[in-house]
């Protein structure tokens, strides 16, 4: 687990104002799928005038299939009037009388709170995109009581749920863009061994991380978008390991939070060849944030929770067997053959990171982790058999 960092050569200055600049851009996208949807339902309960060339024309029919929640069959050449036709003769009819009116008002209600001049029990949409990890799983369960008592129809449910949903980032190259570059992640936080360096090499298609939700979509299908719910990772970590795998803020750590630090280390199982890792946590470290605030659960049991979870013990004692043994290799060696030269140079001028950093082809210091496989691994290993490094 290798705590999320900025990338501080880029635009922001911290995670909480790229937070501030990234709901600037997502909200009018959010607020125009609400829009459409509104400006839809108006002509349809209320003959209110409808111009479909100011409707998002890609989310047509997926507007149409939410409010219709049945396959509706028109053709993209059809006139507007003739869809027009079609929407009042199939939506119109299939809805209750009493819905009717609702709908229009859960609309209003809605777009007052998407533009934030509306709190819901205190919450806005500033607050669901931008807010940190710990306070995000309650925020969703009071939206979404909110907005089901507000409609008793099944279909307003999904309705909500695409307004905010992950779309916004995902099919939007360049908030996508902006979001994986400002962040100093090359290396999958989870595991800190699969590269997920983002490259784009077409606007439609990235090399890049897989995004997890840390908490998940199904169950809080209203923060798909929000900033600190959305973990750049690696596909086995997201898909192969997590899969359908619930993490929750009591049990498992955000990257957003915090990383392994001091509190979690690798170490040799035994000091006999051929070697093999395990990782350990030591429930003896003070804990800061128990300290500073109770509402975040002890960092041990978090990362207790996220190394089962994501299965690093059985990892790295089954495919890193060789890296392992081939840095025990290169700490005897600098022991038994260069210790003292060494240690007389670095006494005298060198940096020791530098020579970390040449040695080991790693970066010593955690806030660089993120940006070379097995950073972590190779730390606690060299400071526990060179402890004079
Ligand atoms: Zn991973």
């Amino acid at each position: 687990m290798i705590k999320i960092e900025l990338d501080h050569n880029r635009n922001f200055k911290s995670l909480d104002e790229f937070s501030q600049a990234y709901y600037l851009l997502v909200k009018p996208t959010i607020i125009k799928k609400a829009s459409d949807l509104h400006a839809i339902c108006c002509f349809i309960f209320d003959d209110t005038p409808l111009d479909f060339a100011t409707i998002d024309g890609r989310r047509k029919e997926k507007y149409i299939s939410l409010l219709s929640n049945k396959k509706i069959d028109f053709k993209k050449n059809d006139t507007d009037t003739k869809l027009k036709r079609l929407l009042k003769k199939t939506i119109y009819h299939s809805y209750p009388t009493k819905g009717k009116g609702n709908i229009l008002y859960l609309f209003e209600e809605l777009l007052s709170f998407l533009q934030d001049t509306k709190n819901i029990r205190g919450i806005n949409l500033k607050n669901v995109i931008t807010e940190k990890p710990t306070s995000l799983e309650n925020y969703n369960t009071i939206l979404m009581t909110y907005f089901s008592k507000l409609f008793a129809e099944k279909r307003i449910k999904p309705i909500v749920h695409y307004i905010l949903d992950y779309s916004v980032i995902h099919d939007n190259s360049k908030i996508r863009n902006l979001y994986l570059e400002n962040l100093n992640v090359k290396v999958c936080p989870y595991c800190n061994r699969n590269y997920v360096s983002f490259i784009e090499h077409d606007s439609s298609k990235v090399i890049g991380p897989t995004m997890d939700h840390f908490l998940s979509k199904t169950n809080h299908p209203l923060l798909a978008a929000s900033f600190y719910n959305l973990i750049p990772s690696c596909y086995v970590c997201n898909s192969n390991i997590k899969g359908d795998q619930q993490t929750k803020i009591e049990y498992n750590l955000n990257p957003f939070i915090d990383g392994f630090g001091e509190t979690a280390k690798f170490i040799l199982k035994s000091k006999n060849k051929p070697y093999q890792v395990k990782l350990k946590i030591d429930y003896r470290k003070p804990n800061a944030e128990k300290v500073l605030s109770s509402s975040i659960p002890p960092k041990e049991k978090t990362l207790k929770g996220n190394a089962l979870l994501f299965k690093l013990n059985e990892i790295y004692q089954n495919a890193h067997s060789d890296e392992v043994n081939l840095l025990m290799a290169a700490c005897d060696n600098i022991e038994s053959a260069y210790s003292s030269s060494i240690k007389n140079i670095l006494k005298k001028h060198a940096n020791i990171s530098e020579f970390y950093k040449f040695y080991f082809q790693k970066f010593s210091n955690e806030k660089d982790y993120s940006k070379i496989p097995l950073s972590k691994l190779t730390k606690d290993l060299v400071d526990d058999r060179l402890p004079w490094l």
